[in-house]
């Protein structure tokens, strides 16, 4: 995880459809709010074609670079992507495996502060409605109650730094100081899920290779070297030289924002920019 810097303004389908579905969601619970608060509560369901539109998610995608908010995967080759609340909006559990609370965060379907995008299964196998509070008292419950009573245990990844939390060794997520933040994140969003630990410990491995391309003096290599190592890689030293220009690129915005894992690369390698 990294901070996320999203555009200051709502893509309009939320400004205009999504204000007009929040006062009806918001009328229902009004109405009947003890209807909305029974388990299997179907009075309060928000529209995904709102919340989820196309131009939802692809703003969301740009801003995030095309990278799930919490694992930092680019995934989108082989998913969907989900448009993901940060806060549930259909229920919500203290504990991961605590009974579901109804209602959830309703009034927040369409709030573009609590929207990321996120790889399906940081969402809906890890998170999903896991929002637990350091205060569950004092949770808002329906849309009147104040947020800023709550005091979340997950840090929403747009307005702290997750790195306070949480750190990497190696390719291993860790949490920081001892931090039940930290802890939380990882046990949250799965962090550290053998497929995805399994494929850092691959970017990580690949990303030092680069590192020792980009050191390669072409024109300081005897001829021979120079002469087997281009006739290995079918390459004239011109393109050779292009190749190492490239490498040190790519190993110097390995942390920049829009890199894949780069919390994880700002953990291992601090002297690199971002
Ligand atoms: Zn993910």
């Amino acid at each position: 995880m990294i901070r996320i810097r999203k555009r200051a303004t709502a893509p309009a389908m939320l400004t205009t459809l999504g204000t007009a579905d929040r006062q009806r969601l918001e009328g229902i619970f009004a109405a009947d709010p003890a209807a909305c608060q029974v388990p299997r509560n179907q009075q309060l369901v928000a529209k995904p074609a709102i919340y989820g539109a196309a131009a939802v998610k692809a703003a969301l995608a740009a801003d995030q670079r095309g990278k799930c908010c919490y694992c930092e995967s680019k995934f989108e080759a082989t998913g969907f992507g989900d448009v993901e609340h940060f806060r549930p909006k259909a229920g919500v559990r203290q504990q991961p495996k605590s009974a579901l609370e109804k209602p959830g965060y309703y009034w927040l379907a369409y709030e573009w502060s609590n929207l990321l995008y996120s790889c399906e299964i940081c969402n809906r196998r890890h998170k999903s409605n896991w929002f637990p509070l350091l205060n569950p008292a004092r949770r808002a419950r329906q849309h009147d109650d104040q947020l800023w009573q709550e005091r979340p245990l997950l840090p929403h990844p747009c307005r702290t730094d997750p790195a306070t939390e949480l750190t990497f060794n190696r390719h291993v997520a860790v949490e920081k100081n001892l931090s039940a933040r930290g802890v939380a994140c990882i046990r949250a969003y799965g962090l550290n899920r053998p497929p995805l630990r399994q494929r850092r410990y691959e970017f990580l491995e690949t990303l030092k290779l680069i590192r020792f391309a980009a050191s390669l003096d072409i024109d300081g290599m005897t001829p021979t070297d120079l002469r087997l190592t281009l006739t290995d890689l079918h390459m004239t030293k011109t393109e050779a030289r292009r190749y190492v220009a490239r490498a040190r690129q790519v190993w110097e915005q390995a942390a920049f924002d829009a890199a894949e894992y780069a919390g994880m690369m700002r953990a291992n390698f601090p002297h690199l920019p971002h």
